[in-house]
């Protein structure tokens, strides 16, 4: 049993198909320009059992490699066996019940998978930790990617403790204090252009095909590969078994890539018996790929995929018009038999506070989840007596402005249209002095 199994780069492109060593510093295929995927040439050496066994087994040791959610799974990731790692502890993040979202969306039940409770506070910790180690493995002198803000703030961490200069691109005055603060605390140096995040994008892609830098934004198929150990994991919490719906929120659209891919390799060693429905959601003014899905559905053979120029909505994280990793969501939405659907801003504040009032905190794009969840229920695409998982991909604390302003009914969209807080919470000024106290204090105790 000591064979490895072994992995290499692969155009995604049916038409091309190329493979390139794991070496090659490419997001790309050098030849079409499609997508790249990393797949293994034999699986790994382990029959089902064993390899439950060993990944549950480690939960319990002390050793770095072990204690990460997502090393633990190394038996399935594209690095030899004593690869010096950059981990920050990441994964094993808790799945909820969410009773008040669950009655919400008029379901009897709904987990949520909570990606916020990564180390930086998001999902692309998982991604980052493979990335950045990586990076390592190719001795880049200089790491660096485009960000809505939580990328800035998981590479900023992840460099650091690589000790790898870190250069972040970012839109000037659209990211969160919160992430611009982490990044800012780690080290990294922030560039802030004027644009948006899908012109950073563009201007960094360009700049990384002399290799100056090594770029660690979601077309790095090794991302996807730290990514797609969220299902691992996932699959596990559910016993081996997987939900009947898996909803993700959608902004470059990484996660949903990430999620299929995880999958569709359990899948193929027999760990599950079947795949989830996996449905992406979108919000209305930052909705490329479910404009796409949609005309797909109606005339597949005259779909084209149309950036969205002027991408707007308040859930930062996701406000994106040019989603680069589209085709692989849209085989991991297709190929699963799931939706891609949007949301109004308002019913993301909504669903916001409604995951709140559960007791779990999530920044705003994570809660398109919920919002979408209840319109899928509503139209008859989930049934009440299904198995509903949503992933929640930032922490509350990422973007408190927005909850501010939406429990004191000051929150306004980018359109100028005021959101009603109908679930808020303002606090309360007590300037009748102790009686006043003492009377809200015993309505409260009712
Ligand atoms: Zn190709």
């Amino acid at each position: 049993m000591t064979t490895t199994p072994s992995f290499e780069q692969h155009c995604i492109e049916p038409a091309c198909r190329s493979r390139y060593d794991l070496t090659e510093p490419i997001y790309v295929c050098p030849r079409c320009a499609g997508l790249l995927d990393i797949t293994w040439t034999h699986a790994p050496p382990h029959d089902n059992y064993t390899l439950r066994a060993l990944w549950r087994a480690r939960t319990t040791s002390q050793a770095a490699r072990d204690r990460s959610g997502v090393w633990r799974f190394r038996e399935l990731l594209p690095f030899a066996r004593d690869v010096s790692i950059v981990s920050l502890n990441e994964g094993n993040t808790p799945l909820y019940d969410a009773t008040r979202c669950a009655a919400y969306c008029q379901i009897d039940s709904l987990q949520l998978k909570h990606q916020g409770a990564n180390p930086t506070g998001s999902f692309k910790d998982t991604g980052m930790t493979v990335a950045v180690t990586q990076a390592r493995v190719l001795g880049a002198r200089l790491v660096a990617c485009a960000s809505t803000g939580n990328t800035a703030a998981s590479l900023a961490a992840y460099a650091a403790r690589a000790n790898i200069a870190c250069a972040i691109m970012v839109p000037t005055g659209q990211v969160s204090h919160a992430k611009l603060a982490q990044a800012l605390d780690y080290g990294a140096k922030v560039l802030e252009i004027d644009g948006n995040f899908d012109s950073c994008m563009r201007e960094i892609r360009e700049l990384s095909e002399d290799g100056l830098i090594y770029l660690v934004n979601s077309i790095n198929p090794f991302r996807i590969e730290g990514q797609k150990t969220v299902a691992f994991e996932l699959a596990e919490q559910l016993g081996w078994n997987v939900p009947d719906h898996l909803v993700v929120p959608g902004g470059n659209l990484g996660n949903s890539s990430a999620f299929g891919k995880g999958f569709r390799e359990l899948f193929a060693l027999g760990l599950i018996k079947r795949m989830p429905r996996i449905s992406v959601v979108q919000a209305v003014g930052a909705a490329p790929f479910a404009s796409y899905f949609s005309e797909f559905i109606q005339r597949p053979d005259e779909a084209t995929f149309v950036d969205e120029p002027h991408p707007h909505t308040l859930a930062s994280a996701i406000k994106i018009g040019a989603p680069v990793s589209w085709p692989k969501a849209f085989r991991a939405v297709y190929e699963t038999g799931g939706q891609v659907l949007t949301v109004s801003e308002q019913e993301i504040a909504d669903a916001k506070a409604i995951i709140g009032s559960d007791g779990i905190g999530c920044e705003p794009a994570s809660a398109t989840t919920v919002a979408g969840i209840k319109k899928l229920s509503s139209a008859g695409e989930i049934r009440a007596d299904e198995t509903v998982v949503a992933v929640l991909t930032g922490h509350l604390l990422k973007d408190t402005d927005y909850v501010n302003k939406y429990h004191t009914n000051s929150l306004v969209d980018d359109d100028g249209q005021a959101i009603v807080d109908r679930y808020g919470n303002p606090p309360l000024r007590i300037s009748g002095g102790r009686d006043q106290l003492r009377d809200v204090l015993a309505r409260l105790a009712m």
